[in-house]
This record gives structure tokens, sequence and C-alpha cells, in this order.
């Protein structure tokens, strides 16, 4: 059986070691670990219901605060909770 390393996180200056801390856009978003660009800026809970909110501008922010106000929507077959 083949097995396939774990990515692994250069430490530094700080930073959180996780793989939501890996660098995906050097120039990217800040992210709450100081860092730019992180993994979790892009695909973490907070961003993508960010992204949600930014494409129903029509909806309340209350429609969407949390993670699981997307999921809820996307299982109501909520086209725009999908993003
Ligand atoms: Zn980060």
């Amino acid at each position: 059986m083949t097995t396939v390393p774990a990515p692994t996180v250069p430490a530094g200056r700080g930073r959180a070691r996780e793989i939501g801390h890996l660098t995906l856009e050097p120039d990217g978003a800040t992210c709450q670990c100081g860092g730019r660009g992180c993994l979790e800026t892009a695909i973490g809970a907070e961003a993508l219901v960010q992204r949600v909110r930014q494409s129903r501008p029509r909806a309340g922010a209350a429609d969407f605060e949390h993670l699981e106000d997307v999921v809820r929507a996307a299982k109501e077959h909520d086209r725009s909770a999908c993003g």
C-alpha cells in the first residue's frame, strides 16, 4: 500500500502550523493568523459565508451568518447558496 505524505506548512514567525494556513496566494486576503492568501481565506467557513453573502446582495446578512446556514440553504436547493 502506498501512502501519500501529509503536506507540511513551514514554521515561521508565530504563524499557526496547520493546513488551513498553507499559502495559496502570496498577495491574497489577510488571514486571521496574520499571513496572506492562506487556504483558510479561500475556502474556510468564514470565506464561504462571505462568498454566498456577496452573491446574494438582496438577502439579509442575517440569512447567512454561519456555514450551517449555507449548508441548510443548499440542502433546500437554494441555488444561490452554492455560490
Ligand atoms: Zn492563515
